[in-house]
């Protein structure tokens, strides 16, 4: 480590006390982004790092609601807004018990430099709250959702800050917090993003994260000369980032024996096909049960833990940060794993990370790699500006363009040798365009 950098760490840490995962994601970046500082006057003095560290705003509020018994609940929401130099904040919420201040910084922290990569004009911002979908009632997620909105609407809008889904939020939660939203504020607008095609939403919008992942890992395999035909592939997560994966990896070749969530995973031998998909989205999104169903159903293995020791060529780790550790990763390795492309947020930790880039296998950071998601919210956010609608290929087509844009930009700042280290690509790319925009709008 150089002097600066060490600085630069403990004084983050000293500046945000207890926030690991959000001192993890800005020492990752910290890590190849000092040096470049220091190659570059342009950035020489000008404390862009410790203002990009530092949320331009953070919302925290009460959201208090009844449930079917008639007892009062009280959940804490939040919001991010965490940097606007490239255009509105843009980043999903998330519900899920495990929100909190620093998840929800790391979370915002990396959308600003995914926003960037994709090229369109959103800033990051990301935002939740603590609250447990599991086993609630729809009236019950419909009561937090409008509890949550009613305060929340104070400091969004199409033109400010436009949220979109994430864990724990989908098609339906973003439908009762824009029915609030519009409610509230009397207007018909473009203020989240992910809503139903009725109403304003935009075709591959829920398939986008999942396939844009797929399609980025495609990009990296093309560039060594090979495809997903016939490819062996696990996927953690079996929501909405993990589906759609599944979907195109599936369509391209491959087969997927493995699928999971917070209670263990599936080993399916013969392959996730279409119709056992459908039956998984079914499960997920409209029963809302465990993915050990699947396995009751189909009779095939089910084992309790995380999906890394099933043998693969290609992991997808589309569940939560964290989740894919050190002897996880050498454990893929030694099963012969070549390529992982993160579809989830900070899935793999940075001891994991470093063992894929020793052992120059093809790793994409989920900063470029899930980029698909929020690139296809940006097309939503323009087709309600234009106020009209793309056809299913106009919209896919786009977003494989800018999977493709984002993994050019991917290799041509992380190029080391004949090796590409897409950690380096992503992180350096992302900055120059944020920073450069700083340098611009002075010292806001
Ligand atoms: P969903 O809520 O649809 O699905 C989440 C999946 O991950 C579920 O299978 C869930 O299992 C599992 N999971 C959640 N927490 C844990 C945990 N602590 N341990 C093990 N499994 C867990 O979320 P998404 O698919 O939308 O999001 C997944 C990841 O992708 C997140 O990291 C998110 O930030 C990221 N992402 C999402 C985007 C989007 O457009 N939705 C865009 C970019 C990134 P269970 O059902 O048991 O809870």
């Amino acid at each position: 480590m150089n002097d600066n950098l060490n600085e630069f760490t403990q004084w983050v840490k000293d500046l945000n006390p207890g926030e690991s995962e959000f001192l993890q994601a800005v020492e990752e970046v910290a890590e190849i982004i000092i040096p470049i500082i220091d190659k570059h006057p342009r950035f020489k003095n000008k404390k862009i790092l410790e203002r990009m560290i530092e949320p331009e705003r953070v919302i925290t509020f009460r959201v208090p609601w009844i449930d079917d018994q008639g007892n009062i609940h009280v959940n804490r929401g939040y919001r991010i807004e965490m940097n606007s130099a490239i255009g509105p904040y843009k980043g999903g919420l998330r519900f899920h018990p495990s929100v909190n201040l620093s998840i929800l910084k790391f979370l915002a922290f990396e959308q600003v430099f995914k926003n960037a990569l994709t090229t369109l004009p959103m800033g990051g911002g990301k935002g939740g709250a603590n609250f447990d979908p599991k086993g609630k009632s729809d009236m019950e997620i419909m009561n937090f959702c409008q509890s949550f909105m009613t305060e929340l609407c104070r400091h969004i809008g199409p033109n400010t800050d436009v949220p979109a889904g994430d864990i724990g939020v989908g098609g339906r939660e973003i439908g009762y917090m824009f029915g609030q939203y519009k409610r509230i504020r009397n207007e018909f607008t473009g203020v989240l993003t992910g809503k139903g095609i009725g109403w304003g939403g935009s075709l591959i919008r829920t398939e986008a994260t999942g396939y844009g992942n797929v399609y980025f890992a495609q990009n990296m395999l093309e560039l060594k000369g090979d495809s997903f035909d016939n490819k062996v592939v696990v996927i953690s997560g079996s929501g909405n980032v993990a589906q759609y994966s599944c979907e195109k990896a599936t369509q391209l070749g491959a087969k997927v024996v493995s699928m999971s969530d917070s209670s263990g995973y599936i080993y399916d031998k013969d392959g996730v096909d279409s119709e056992k998909l459908l039956f998984i989205m079914n499960l997920k999104n409209i029963k809302r049960g465990r993915i050990k169903e699947y396995a009751d159903h189909y009779g095939c293995e089910f084992h309790k833990g995380r999906p890394w020791n099933v043998n693969c060529d290609i992991a997808l780790p589309c569940a939560t940060q964290n989740e894919l550790n050190k002897t996880e990763a050498e454990q893929l390795l030694a099963n012969g794993c070549m390529c992982v492309s993160e579809g989830a947020n900070m899935p793999t930790t940075p001891d994991a990370i470093e063992a894929f880039l020793n052992a120059k296998i093809l790793f994409a950071p989920g900063k470029a790699s899930n980029a698909g998601g929020v690139a296809t919210s940006g097309l939503e956010m323009s087709q309600n500006s234009l106020r009209i609608n793309w056809t299913r290929e106009e919209v896919d087509m786009k977003l494989q363009n800018i999977m493709k844009n984002i993994h050019s930009q991917c290799v041509e700042h992380g190029k080391q040798g004949d090796y590409v280290n897409y950690v380096r690509g992503a992180n350096i790319a992302g900055f120059f365009k944020v920073a450069d925009a700083m340098l611009d709008q002075g010292v806001v």
